[in-house]
């Protein structure tokens, strides 16, 4: 997965792989204290694209405000600093991850005097949960942890401490023997995986939890809404129980790591025939053709480098 080649962006400049750490009494290392995302970026007939970029910033940004973290880089800084790293190593698809931390200052639980220091790193990370599992599905558990309740943690900010709680279902799911669980909400509705939104299809109508059922406002399932739209599939926001995994027709996973991912078994029951169904595979393959720039209508989701000429004519006309 990781090339000690790779070159990383830490704090404004690109660095060696060996250079990339931070000191043992970094805030971050004891309490969990850093917003990050997950993105990608694809090949395409025009070289490497990033997929909803922007859209990641803003989330990204959006969580750090939420815990009052100062970013001190403009979100165009660190949209260079992706681009940049694509180009410094090399990768023409890749798994980009920007974090930002309170680092070393003060280990009081009191972060707000550490300074929030930032790294991007980019490497190439096939299919999240195994090669197969795009084209077969995987086996899910509901897990027996459940998701934050509103009021302890904000289910909004991608924040490094509410992955422990991501932790705890992903090890007791592959203790069980499954590749992945899902997670109830507090109260005991479907809420989302422990790093991706859920989806089901019920009478042919396609289903996912609102946000109020304490999950991360996914990008793929955005997405999926959208294109979900784009082929008239009937689609709804809403809050589901639990057994609705047993009686629906069709359970998928969405996300960047696992962009979309059938399921199929829940608790060792088959989802439907056991097979990845038509929903599915259709939005899947609408999804891979999409990233991939093979969609006219989408492609203001696949983001380049402004070239160079249009830099200087945007310096010109300002
Ligand atoms: N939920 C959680 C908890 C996640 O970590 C992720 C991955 N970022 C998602 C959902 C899916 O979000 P996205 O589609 O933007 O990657």
């Amino acid at each position: 997965m990781f090339d000690s080649n790779l070159k990383v962006w830490y704090n404004g400049k690109i660095v060696p792989w060996s250079d990339a750490t931070l000191h043992a009494a970094s805030h971050v290392v004891h309490y969990g204290s850093s917003i990050f995302e997950g993105i990608r970026a694809y090949t395409t007939s025009d070289g490497p694209a990033i997929f909803r970029l922007q859209d990641h910033l803003d989330r990204f940004y959006t969580g750090a405000k939420i815990y009052g973290m100062e970013i001190p880089f403009g979100s165009e800084v660190l949209r260079e600093a992706c681009f940049e790293l694509l180009r410094v190593n090399d990768l023409s698809s890749a798994y980009i991850r920007p974090v930002v931390f309170r680092g070393l200052k003060a280990l009081g639980i009191d972060p707000t005097a550490c300074p929030v220091e930032a790294f991007v790193l980019a490497w190439e990370w096939g299919p999240y949960l195994g090669e197969t599992a795009l084209q077969d599905g995987v086996d899910v558990c509901v897990s027996s942890w459940r998701r934050m309740a509103p009021d302890t943690l904000p289910a909004m900010a991608k924040a490094g401490g509410h992955y422990t709680n991501s932790q705890l279902m992903k090890m007791e799911a592959l203790t069980n023997g499954y590749h992945e669980g899902i997670a109830l909400d507090s109260s005991g509705l479907i809420s989302e995986g422990p790093g991706q939104n859920i989806f089901v299809v019920y009478r042919d109508t396609l289903l996912t939890p609102p946000m109020s059922a304490a999950i991360l406002p996914g990008l793929t399932r955005d997405s999926i809404l959208q294109l979900a739209e784009h082929l008239r599939i009937p689609y709804r926001l809403e809050n589901l129980p639990r057994e609705m995994l047993y009686a629906a027709r069709e359970v998928f996973f969405a996300g960047t790591a696992v962009e979309i991912t059938p399921i199929r078994s829940v608790d060792r029951k088959p989802v439907g025939d056991g097979k990845p169904g038509p929903i599915t595979r259709k939005l899947q393959n609408m999804f891979f053709d999409v990233v991939h720039g093979r969609v006219a209508e989408f492609s203001g989701w696949l983001e380049r480098p402004v070239s160079h000429g249009a830099r200087l004519e945007a310096a010109a006309a300002s």
